[in-house]
């Protein structure tokens, strides 16, 4: 048998241990879309909670919002996406695949061996055609062109038309951001790579609005944040670097672009893009809307159009780093340990509460610190095989701690922690569990 990638192991992992199923999978699966089980639902709310502490609750200059999907249609003519969103798209009349015409050199067509797709002798690839990329759908009972709406394919806009409400509502002055979390969709060519790029995903944008001359001193201090950031997710660093957007990559609305890649088994790959937007979008939305929105500094008495420091990650494309930054196999004795080394604090499950045996009144004892723990943080209880094979489940999903009730528990109140990195073991009493655990979960 081929030897199994890193994606299949994980993918495989995913739907095993309940993170992530292809969606309508009992129809076949839509492509490129993914329902995330009850592991994956918690770790991608971990991703997103530390994401929302570090900018909206631990910062006094970021508001949060929540803006709808559905937006006004002329927020997209604004921003240029009814007529820019478009990626040029290629056709192979031989395999009939289906390419970007500018990532050919990522693809492999169909024919065997497989190449780049127009450099095997049998590609017949058509000319590039653009494809908008935005999902159209209607408002209301009728379609016709009058009531189209489109389904937002990024979160930013939404930031943009309220930029002035959150400002008037708030008590903040400029500098200062907006952060939101929430889903976009794009009609993608080429989806693929798992829950890489996918057809609806979510996005984590902050927005950070500065009086224009101060503008590439915030570039630089917001670069450096979120690769802060993306290392204490726990990410190895020298699996991240930076890559500059050239003149010819610049999206239409950039003064400077930087991406946060990491290093996939599918080559270097952007995470999180920082992006100088200048005062694009809001110049756009004040030209297309007629509505003033403008900023008056009171301390100069100067009204001016902000510029904006956008920082854009997506939240599927982070759990799968995460994910992937985990994984490792390693020799135990002749058997392959599983182990997805997450961060404690990204970790779906936090503590495994194992009775030795279902007897002697160590499930009990066990019962009641599940029911303890559980009140606090994410735990689960496991009484079922033996001991060793319930410490390889919870490494292979990534529960930090175990803790198991023996007989010693019975006459000294003491259980035993084991710890999923190094398999080490140590004995600490019953009451000290819960200090045990948030002290070490604050840390
Ligand atoms: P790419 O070049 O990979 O298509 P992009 O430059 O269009 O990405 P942005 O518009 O900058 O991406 O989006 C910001 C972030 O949103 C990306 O860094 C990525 O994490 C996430 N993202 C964008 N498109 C997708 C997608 N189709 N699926 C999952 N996440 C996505």
């Amino acid at each position: 048998m081929a030897e199994l990638t890193l994606m299949d192991k994980l993918v495989s992992l995913a739907k095993r241990r309940g993170f992530i199923f292809q969606s309508s999978e009992v129809y076949g699966g839509l492509g490129s879309v993914w329902d995330y089980g009850p592991l994956g639902v918690a770790l991608k709310r971990n991703v997103k909670d530390r994401w929302w502490h570090s900018l909206v609750q631990a910062r006094d200059d970021i508001e949060g919002l929540d803006a709808a999907i559905l937006m006004h249609p002329k927020v997209w003519e604004a921003s240029g996406h009814v007529s820019g969103f478009t990626d040029p798209m290629v056709d192979c009349r031989t395999c009939k695949g289906r390419f970007r015409a500018d990532k050919l050199a990522d693809a492999r067509c169909a024919q065997k061996p497989s190449k780049i797709p127009g450099e095997h002798s049998a590609c017949d690839l058509t000319e590039p055609r653009m494809f908008n990329l935005m999902f159209k759908t209607f408002m209301g009972p009728v379609e016709e062109t009058a009531s189209v709406v489109y389904l937002r394919p990024e979160t930013a806009q939404g930031i943009y038309v309220n930029y002035l409400n959150v400002l008037n509502s708030s008590r903040q002055k400029i500098p200062f951001g907006i952060a939101q979390i929430g889903k976009a969709f794009r009609n993608e060519i080429t989806p693929g790579n798992f829950i890489f790029r996918t057809r609806e995903f979510e996005q984590m944008e902050m927005q950070f609005f500065v009086r224009p001359g101060t503008d590439d001193e915030w570039f630089e201090r917001w670069r450096e944040i979120r690769m802060q950031w993306h290392i204490d997710l726990g990410l190895n660093p020298e699996k991240l670097r930076w890559h500059a957007h050239g003149d010819g990559e610049l999206a239409h609305y950039a003064k400077a672009a930087y991406d946060i890649e990491y290093e996939f088994a599918f080559g270097w790959q952007e995470i999180e893009g920082i992006h100088n937007r200048t005062d694009f979008d809001l110049g756009r939305h004040q030209e297309y809307s007629g509505k003033k929105l403008e900023y008056f500094e009171q301390a100069s008495g100067e009204r001016y159009l902000p510029y904006v420091v956008e920082t854009s990650a997506g939240a599927d494309r982070v759990t799968l780093t995460v994910m992937t930054d985990a994984y490792r196999e390693e020799d135990v004795e002749g058997e392959v340990r599983v182990v997805l080394g997450f961060h404690p604090s990204i970790a779906p499950i936090k503590a495994a509460v194992l009775p030795l045996t279902k007897k002697d009144g160590l499930p009990e004892i066990a019962e009641q610190l599940y029911h303890d723990i559980k009140r606090r943080v994410p735990a689960y209880y496991d009484d079922g095989g033996a001991i060793g094979r319930r410490y390889r489940r919870q490494d292979e999903i990534g529960t930090p701690w175990c803790f198991t009730v023996d007989h010693d528990t019975l006459t000294d109140r003491t259980v035993t922690v084991r710890h999923r990195d190094t398999m080490q073991q140590e004995r600490i009493g019953l009451d000290q569990v819960l200090p045990y655990l948030t002290s070490r979960l604050e840390a």
